[in-house]
């Protein structure tokens, strides 16, 4: 008989694997952080000797979930400007909100969003912000996976001050998280608009100096279109290309204002686009060609963006808004089917953050994974899991949240955060920013 750590049984796993296979009545034996054996439930327990057996009877057991585009301390300024402009939002609320932002309340905004992943079934993210060591850090301690960046500009920044020290602190930032198991640097220009081509073409030339992935925001807005066009006399999805920023090392964020050419390039270079329907919806930036994109068969996958801007970094939603906003706009209900989205929550994530083995439930595989309560009453009964992932559950179903073998998350309880702490904290940061609106 082999040994395993622990054997979770359940009536029904969503595998993801390259077959979608699904296992009703199925296990999964993990060891070292690894999944070690999956199918059937009668087959595992006569097979494996478990330390541990968790038999979670009406549940669905499926891949973490991996969120491809996020801002994880902007937990702290969800809410407190909706229903705005983007410029004016950005301008006259987020940007002098964020520089009162202190060490404390970066690691404290990055374990609510932490927080906020674990309860709702992510297991990574591909993280853009300032002074992003906080972040890293912090997320570190909760036990997440992902990619963190420094967001650069061509303006001074909290993360490297002068620009000219950027790309020192990168290199310094890259260092520090060499050999790291569960994070990865990446290297993330902010956008075209809020940096030079000679800035774009450095951080491209240090991205492949150190053999890292790279980060943009891409073609949000007609806006950036616009300012791009008058700047540099080419779209910015062109200007990327002409810097060397196009390529399967890029994550492009959200990728709404495309031509079809530009998304023949796309394609065609790999480049991997995170689509962000929510945050596209409420700063009424567009709805994102995701149909086109798909048929022509650029590499997609799913995000959040900050919570500031969604107000969620709820995956759950995301695939339900993903799913249905397509259908509505170009009126055809067979566009975007829920088998896509959640390969775009997935596997697709693991394409954004550049990482195999993500997003999917196989042998060999990490044991990152989580549980639905299938006695939910909006989960009762299922007639396909896909279906009930992507349009019926909301997250709050999730009862057990798994990374590289450790239950980090399991029926309300953290155990890699002081929860009470950080919300009473959370509540105290809150009142002072409203006190500095
Ligand atoms: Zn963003």
């Amino acid at each position: 008989m082999n040994k395993c750590a622990i054997l979770l049984t359940a009536d029904c796993v969503v595998t993801q694997n390259y077959k979608r296979e699904i296992i009703r009545d199925g296990a999964v034996a993990v060891n070292q952080g690894i999944i070690i054996g999956l199918g059937a439930r009668a087959d595992l327990e006569k097979n494996w000797q478990a330390e541990k057996t968790m038999n979670l009877g009406r549940a669905l057991i499926m891949p973490g979930l991996v969120n491809a585009h996020t801002h994880l301390p902007m937990t702290l300024l969800r809410g407190i400007a909706d229903d705005l402009p983007l410029m004016e939002w950005l301008t006259r609320h987020i940007f002098p909100l964020e520089a009162l932002l202190t060490p404390d309340m970066l690691r404290a905004g990055t374990a609510l969003a932490c927080a906020e992943m674990l309860r709702t079934g992510t297991i990574a993210f591909n993280d853009m912000y300032l002074n992003e060591p906080h972040v890293y850090r912090t997320a570190d301690a909760c036990g997440l996976k992902g990619l963190a960046s420094e967001s650069v500009t061509r303006y001074p920044s909290p993360g490297y001050g002068d620009p000219a020290n950027a790309l020192d602190t990168l290199r310094a930032q890259a260092a520090e998280l060499k050999g790291n198991p569960r994070l990865r640097y990446c290297i993330a220009p902010h956008a075209v608009y809020t940096t030079t081509p000679a800035l774009l073409e450095s951080l491209a030339g240090l991205a492949a100096e150190l053999d890292l992935p790279m980060d943009i925001h891409l073609a949000e807005t007609k806006t950036e279109t616009a300012t791009c066009l008058e700047q540099h006399g080419c779209r910015p999805v062109e200007l990327c290309r002409r810097v060397g920023i196009l390529g399967r090392n890029t994550t492009a964020a959200h990728c709404v204002d495309l031509t079809e050419a530009e998304i023949a390039l796309l394609a065609e270079t790999g480049t991997v686009a995170a689509h962000n329907p929510k945050s596209n919806l409420k700063l009424a930036s567009g709805v994102a060609p995701l149909s086109a994109m798909l048929k022509a068969g650029v590499r997609m996958s799913l995000g959040t963006d900050g919570a500031a801007s969604n107000n969620a970094l709820n995956m759950f939603s995301e695939m339900s808004f993903c799913a249905l906003i397509h259908k509505g706009v170009h009126q055809n209900p067979t566009l975007v089917p829920a088998q896509t989205v959640l390969d775009m929550a997935t596997l697709g994530g693991a394409e954004a953050l550049h990482w195999p083995g993500l997003g999917q439930l196989a042998p060999e595989g990490p044991a990152d994974l989580i549980a639905l309560d299938l006695d939910s009453p909006n989960l009762a009964p299922m007639h396909d899991p896909v279906s009930h992932i992507v349009y019926a559950a909301s997250g709050q179903e999730v009862r057990l949240t798994m990374i590289d073998g450790k239950i980090l998350y399991e029926n309300g309880k953290y155990h890699s955060l002081d929860y009470p702490a950080l919300v009473k904290e959370a509540g105290e940061i809150g009142a002072f920013f409203r006190s500095r609106k």
